[in-house]
């Protein structure tokens, strides 16, 4: 992150009294840069009264298990994002319905939204950066090989809002 977007100058963090925070400020025109969150949205869905994961194929967390997501695009609405990260990593056509929950830790740069959907077609395979997409009952889930924080904090928020008791 080098560079200004609006001018093209060289970027340095440097304390902003108004903000009393370091930030990074241009220096030829003075704009700041903020590094924002990022957003990502997931769905758990739910097949035969099993929740579907996917074995990451990329890193972070290649290997581990984790619902579908990913990043929520400019133009898209967040229920729209988990709709589409669904269908392009586990090929399942749902409805987004009301959040599971919103994660979020103090040293990650992502906020995830989880949320409950409806399967509405499609069948589960996996798509291109997915090595695997399994169906776990709720005794089943693999809570010591789990992708990310969020994904076992949506989880176990999952568990005690599991459809049917
Ligand atoms: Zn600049």
């Amino acid at each position: 992150m080098p560079y200004c977007f609006a001018c093209g100058g060289k970027l340095e963090w440097r304390l902003v009294e108004s903000e009393q925070r370091d930030r990074l400020v241009c220096t030829r025109c003075g704009r700041i840069t903020y590094l924002d969150p990022k957003v990502a949205a997931c769905t758990i869905p739910v097949i035969g009264g099993r929740v579907l994961l996917a074995r990451r194929g990329i890193e972070p967390g290649l290997g581990l298990w984790v619902f579908p997501g990913g990043y929520v695009e400019r133009g898209e609405t967040v229920p729209q994002a988990a709709e589409r990260e669904t269908f392009e990593e586990v090929r399942l056509r749902v409805r987004a319905t009301r959040p599971v929950g919103v994660y979020s830790y103090p040293d990650s740069v992502v906020v995830v939204v989880v949320y409950h959907c409806d399967v509405v077609g499609g069948e589960p395979a996996r798509g291109t950066e997915t090595q695997e997409v399994r169906l776990f009952g709720r005794d089943e889930i693999p809570w010591d090989r789990l992708a990310f924080p969020s994904t076992r904090d949506a989880l176990r928020d999952f568990v005690t809002q599991w459809p049917g008791g």
